[in-house]
C-alpha cells in the first residue's frame, strides 16, 4: 500500500479535506469533515487528473463525512459524474448521511448504477434505549420489489433483538440502484 496523503484545499473549505491512499492499480479516497458549498471539488478533479495513468479505480471510503447540506450534494453529484466517466469507482463504508440522500438522488452516485461494497444500518434497543451502527452489505439485506429486509442483530448488553431504527422502504431504496 502506498503513502497517506492529506490533499490540501482551498482555505475555503477548512472543515473538509480528502485524504488518499494510492496503491498500483488504485486510490483510495477519504472525504472527512463538512460537505458543503464551499468544498471545491475542481481541486479534487484537478488532483485526479494528474494521477499516475496506470491508477484505474477509485475507491471512496466514505465514513468520515460528518455534515452534508445541499450545496455539498450538488457539487458531489457534478463530480461523482465527472470521476465515473474515467474510471471504475467503488465505495464503501458508506454513511448514514450518504445513504439517505441516494435513497432520495437516484443519481447521487452517478446515473448508471453503483459499486456499493458496505454502508451503515441503523440500528436500536428499545430495552437500553441504545442506537448502534452495523455495517452492511448490499447482499446482507433480502430485495423484493416490495420491500427490504435487513439482517437481524442482537445487542451487545443485553442480548435482545435490535430493531432497525429507520424505515426500511425508504432508508434501502437506494439499493434499488447499486450494481449485483
Ligand atoms: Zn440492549
Amino acid at each position: 500500500m502506498g503513502a497517506i496523503a492529506s490533499v490540501k484545499l482551498s482555505e475555503h473549505s477548512a472543515g473538509f479535506r480528502i485524504e488518499t491512499e494510492q496503491s498500483a492499480h488504485q486510490l483510495i479516497l477519504f472525504p472527512i469533515g463538512e460537505m458543503n458549498e464551499d468544498v471545491n471539488f475542481s481541486e479534487i478533479s484537478q488532483l485526479i487528473l494528474n494521477l499516475n495513468p496506470s491508477v484505474k479505480n477509485l475507491l471512496f471510503d466514505l465514513r468520515g463525512v460528518q455534515s452534508l447540506n445541499s450545496g455539498g450534494v450538488r457539487s458531489w453529484i457534478l463530480f461523482i459524474e465527472q470521476v465515473r466517466s474515467r474510471y471504475a469507482c467503488q465505495f464503501k463504508n458508506v454513511n448514514e448521511l450518504f445513504v439517505e440522500q441516494a435513497s432520495m438522488l437516484t443519481n447521487f452516485f452517478g446515473r448508471n448504477s453503483a459499486s456499493i461494497e458496505s454502508f451503515e444500518g441503523p440500528y436500536f434497543c428499545s430495552h437500553c434505549k441504545t442506537r448502534t451502527i452495523h455495517m452492511l452489505k448490499p447482499t446482507d439485506v433480502r430485495m423484493t420489489k416490495q420491500s427490504f429486509t435487513p439482517p437481524s442483530f442482537k445487542c451487545e448488553q443485553c442480548d435482545g433483538d435490535l430493531e432497525f431504527d429507520a424505515l426500511e422502504d425508504e432508508y434501502f431504496n437506494f439499493m434499488r440502484n447499486v450494481k449485483t
